[in-house]
């Protein structure tokens, strides 16, 4: 059996390797690292794969979600609503800018964003939501969307877990999760579905205004060399990821399904173990499973985690503190927020191991002692 690690990038480069490589060493020989003509290719080929006028290409996920924010002109003390349940990325842009991130409660089964908790934080302050597909499964964009509709609020989605998810509309219309709201946001970071080999990111939007404004705001406010009218940043994707890139996004529906055949097999392994909710798949969309993640009930989570390492099985917590409880969030009034939902999934998730190289007999190897632990050690 091969060793098993949470994302298998070695043995999916493996695969990739001659067309990578050919397309790595042209860059050498051209010396073109910054703007060559694979950055430009890649964000046109992702444009057509989601379906999207804009692809505006950035450094990271983090900057992604920074930049749409400063394309939309928030202004210090506007309120984000934005769940607590997520990775720091999405909330801390928000307080970096010096907006009040307003903490909401997320659908126990999704694990995204509950839009009855949004409509509940709306304040005249509010300006914008950001719904987080999390672990691939996409959020109730429908519902978020009638939401911001009514309160005239920005959408911007974090789709940093949920790249090439699939969200069908009650009237049968389907669209790429990113391409929703007003904005949409991911990133390249290796182990994520679409993942380059070292940071990237990437800024999605129908709104050619805002597609300019977010091209300049990456580009040090500039869109005339040396002609600086926004105050920007300096933000972008190197032609080396690009060339990573354009190899696996030719592969991302191929990915993404053996992603999901690993989620079928699990599914199947745990369904009678009443210990262990699977994963939620919410019926207006198709999950990507950037993470399989289970909810224990009953179960030392701690303790499992440790008997799995033992096995030389990793498993992971996403996330063990909430936004909301980050010290970072102290001044912003983050300990103030209520979530008990929130509080209650950060003690019961526990991730395994999902990728595109998992084999059958590492699957029946990850389940097999994960049902172990939890037969020999049920709480009284
Ligand atoms: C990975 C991730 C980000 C940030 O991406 P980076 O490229 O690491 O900056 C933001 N939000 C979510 C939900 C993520 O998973």
């Amino acid at each position: 059996m091969h060793p098993i690690e949470m994302v298998d990038l070695k043995r999916q480069y493996a695969k990739i390797k001659t067309e990578v490589d050919t397309g790595l060493q042209e860059v050498l020989n051209t010396a073109s690292f910054i703007g060559g003509k694979a950055v430009t290719e890649f964000a046109a080929q992702l444009a057509s794969y989601l379906n999207i006028s804009h692809v505006v290409p950035c450094a990271n996920g983090t900057d992604a979600l920074q930049i749409a924010m400063m394309a939309l002109d928030l202004q210090p003390g506007d309120e984000v609503i934005t769940p607590s349940f997520t990775y720091v990325a999405t909330t801390e842009v928000i307080a970096l800018l010096r907006l009040q991130p307003v903490f909401v409660e997320v659908d126990p089964k999704t694990f995204c964003i509950d839009p009855a908790a949004i409509e509940k934080a709306i304040t005249p302050k509010t300006k914008a939501i950001v719904p987080v597909h999390l672990y691939g499964q996409p959020a109730p964009m429908e519902e978020i969307l009638a939401i911001a509709k009514k309160y005239n609020l920005y959408v911007i989605e974090d789709n940093a877990q949920a790249i090439g998810a699939d969200y069908t509309f009650s009237d049968g219309r389907i669209a790429k999760t990113g391409t929703l709201g007003t904005i949409g946001c991911t990133s390249f970071f290796p182990s994520k579905n679409l993942g380059c080999y070292g940071d990237g990111g990437a800024i999605f939007t129908n709104d050619e205004t805002l597609a300019n404004r977010l091209k300049m705001i990456a580009n040090h406010g500039q869109s005339k060399r040396y002609y600086h009218d926004l105050v920007g940043c300096n933000s972008r994707l190197d032609t080396m990821q690009a060339v990573v890139l354009l190899a696996k996004l030719k592969r991302l529906d191929e990915y993404n399904n053996a992603r999901r055949k690993a989620a079928d097999y699990y599914d199947q392994a745990f369904k009678n173990e009443p210990a262990i909710t699977t994963p939620f798949r919410a019926n207006y969309g198709k999950h990507v499973f950037h993470q399989y993640t289970l909810l224990l009930e009953g179960v030392d989570r701690d303790g499992l985690n440790a008997y799995l390492a033992e096995q030389k099985i990793p498993s992971m917590i996403y996330y063990p503190v909430p936004a909301h409880r980050q010290q970072m969030f102290a001044a912003f009034g983050g300990n103030k927020f209520t979530l008990e939902t929130t509080d209650w999934l950060t003690e019961r998730v526990i991730s395994l191991p999902i990728h595109t190289e998992l084999d059958q007999d590492q699957l029946e190897y990850i389940t097999k002692h994960v049902l172990t632990y939890i037969q020999e050690n049920k709480k009284a």
